[in-house]
């Protein structure tokens, strides 16, 4: 029998009508990038949903008169701020495709991702201004450059993005959508081949906005102040600008910034209590807060919840969070293809949080988010248990999960199971009885020694608890005898001398089996890390190929 309920189709638009009129006054600030005789410095913008969101239909109606029409692409080189938001209400508003394009990419790559998505309009922030010859050179699907901010001085068949949009009145009507039609696209980083995009649909992302939110996602609010410091070309700032709007959460953009001293001030003054990144950042934003505490300083924060993930968080990471500064790191999964919210960590009843038990599962990687599936397979494609222990391929499956990819490829990624629908991650991980899911590793970067697995991830992290490592990456090496032995990579802490093989050794003893131990140890000046903030592990495979084990 067919339920009496409305089929109402879910729309961002719904988004859009929600920040424009309940959250009209809901404050957004962002750093803009000041030209200045040291380098760009931050100045504070302030505006409002209100303002956005008229802004963004004012967008949409721009776009119709360029003669865009509803499914075409359109794609944003930008960093944080206001103008971004608009384009996420705006492009989708006209039934368009926002495109949103990794700053951090080589021009080349830049050109052959907008040539394969056939991007129509390229919004472009004046900061990257002087990519803009080599775009239009090679980017012909291009019919338009619009600029973010001001620019020094005019280009040639560029348009200026306040101008051209304040020339539009705002959008009076949306256009008839289908809830499956795409919004929004995303490339994956590509670290093997050529990138695949994953188009989001109207759908999904009204989903993800719902999941996100909730106390134990990512626990947004009214009356929270919210700070993505993911990129929002980063799979949407994983999904914090739809969630944000949708709720009407105060929402804080660094623009150019990603230091520690900066973003910890801009913490400050705006009173932001939800904020989000990927280790990296949250290790340079530990270094102010001690240094500020140090010089009897400290800042005063409202932080309720720094939310961790693109690449695991070492415990020991999490631990100096709370126990130096009582801060909070909430641990979640996800990846582009996922929209990406699949999994997050909060401490479950009877579990004390201080406790090793609570650190333990704060260093996993969570529970999956309401709807969304997550399973491992074995070698042979069979299920395996959740018992904490056996590792295998991480496959999901949910409602903002992709089906398959844009132009069909990566047809292997996906696939059938009890005659369901599943993505292979591409990760290797544990799931134990209560459902927490614990990345091992990319499987690509599994060391496999004498038929076993070892996770690089874990001899990482426990790498990192070390008082004199910065940073640590552990890669496979060749071997005659085992096929493949840990090769563990180091970044040394200011000032601190290089530890002993042995006494890496006796560190990591007591956590590991024997054969887990690093064969080897190199230390480096720095770590090669790619565009979404990882380390780049296929450069230091190649940087050390010929290192065997002693
Ligand atoms: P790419 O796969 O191209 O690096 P993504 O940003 O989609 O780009 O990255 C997704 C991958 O990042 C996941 O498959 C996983 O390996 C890793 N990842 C994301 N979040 C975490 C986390 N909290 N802990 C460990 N690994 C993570």
């Amino acid at each position: 029998m067919h339920s009496t309920m409305m089929d109402v189709p879910l729309l961002i638009s719904e988004i859009v009508e929600r920040a424009r009129h309940f959250f009209r006054e809901r404050e957004i600030v962002s750093l803009v990038a000041v030209r200045g005789e040291n380098g760009p410095t931050p100045q504070v913008h302030r505006t409002t949903y209100g303002e956005v969101a008229g802004r963004a239909l004012r967008l949409a109606s721009a776009l119709k008169a360029a003669g865009v029409q509803p499914g075409e692409r359109i794609a944003t080189l930008a960093v944080n701020s206001y103008r971004h938001l608009e384009a996420y209400l705006g492009v989708p508003s006209m039934g368009a495709v926002l495109h949103t394009v990794n700053i951090r990419l080589h021009p080349d790559q830049i050109c052959w991702i907008i040539n394969d998505a056939q991007d129509q309009v390229l919004l472009i922030e004046n900061l990257f201004a002087d990519k803009i010859p080599t775009l239009l050179a090679g980017c012909p699907s291009l019919k338009k450059i619009v600029v973010l901010g001001p620019l020094p001085q005019a280009i040639e068949g560029v348009e200026d993005y306040d101008t051209w949009i304040m020339a539009s009145e705002p959008q009076a009507r949306y256009p008839e959508m289908q809830e499956t039609d795409a919004a929004g696209m995303c490339y994956t980083s590509g670290t093997t081949g050529n990138p695949k995009a994953v188009t989001y649909s109207h759908r999904s992302t009204i989903l993800h906005s719902l999941a996100s939110a909730p106390k134990d996602a990512l626990n947004v609010g009214q009356m929270d102040a919210v700070l993505p410091i993911v990129p929002m070309f980063h799979v949407n700032a994983w999904g914090l600008p739809y969630t944000c709007a949708m709720y009407g959460a105060k929402m804080v953009f660094a623009g150019a910034f990603s230091d520690g001293p900066t973003l910890a001030r801009l913490m400050q003054d705006e009173q932001v209590t939800i904020t989000a990144g990927v280790p990296t950042i949250w290790m340079g934003l530990l270094a102010e807060l001690d240094r500020a505490r140090e010089a009897g300083e400290p800042y005063q924060l409202k932080l309720e919840r720094l939310v961790v993930g693109g690449s695991a968080a070492p415990e020991a990471l999490i631990r100096a969070f709370w126990t130096r500064h009582r801060l909070k790191l909430a641990h979640a999964w996800g990846m582009t293809e996922t929209h990406p919210l699949g999994s997050v960590s909060v401490t479950p009843p009877g579990v004390d949080p201080e406790s090793d038990e609570g650190f333990a599962l704060a260093a996993k990687q969570g529970v999956a988010v309401p709807l969304v599936q997550l399973e491992l397979i074995g070698e042979g494609g069979e299920r395996l248990p959740h018992d904490g222990r056996s590792m295998g391929r991480l496959i999901a499956r949910g409602p903002w999960i992709a089906g398959s990819y844009f132009k069909g490829t990566g047809q292997s990624n996906f696939l059938d199971l009890d005659g369901q629908q599943w993505f292979d991650t591409g990760d290797i991980a544990t799931l134990d009885a209560r459902g927490f899911m614990h990345i091992q590793d990319r499987a690509k970067d599994l060391i496999k020694s004498g038929g076993e697995w070892i996770s690089s991830v874990d001899l990482e992290n426990a790498l990192m608890a070390h008082p004199a490592v910065a940073q640590a990456a552990v890669i496979a090496m060749p071997d005659p005898k085992w096929d493949e032995r840990p090769l563990a990579v180091l970044v040394l802490r200011p000032g601190s001398e290089a530890p002993q093989h042995d006494e890496l050794t006796t560190f990591l003893a007591p956590k590991f089996a024997k054969w887990w131990l690093p064969d080897a140890y190199e230390v480096v000046e720095s770590i090669p890390i790619g565009a979404t903030g990882k380390f780049l592990k296929r450069e230091l495979r190649e940087q050390f190929k010929d290192r065997v084990a002693a």
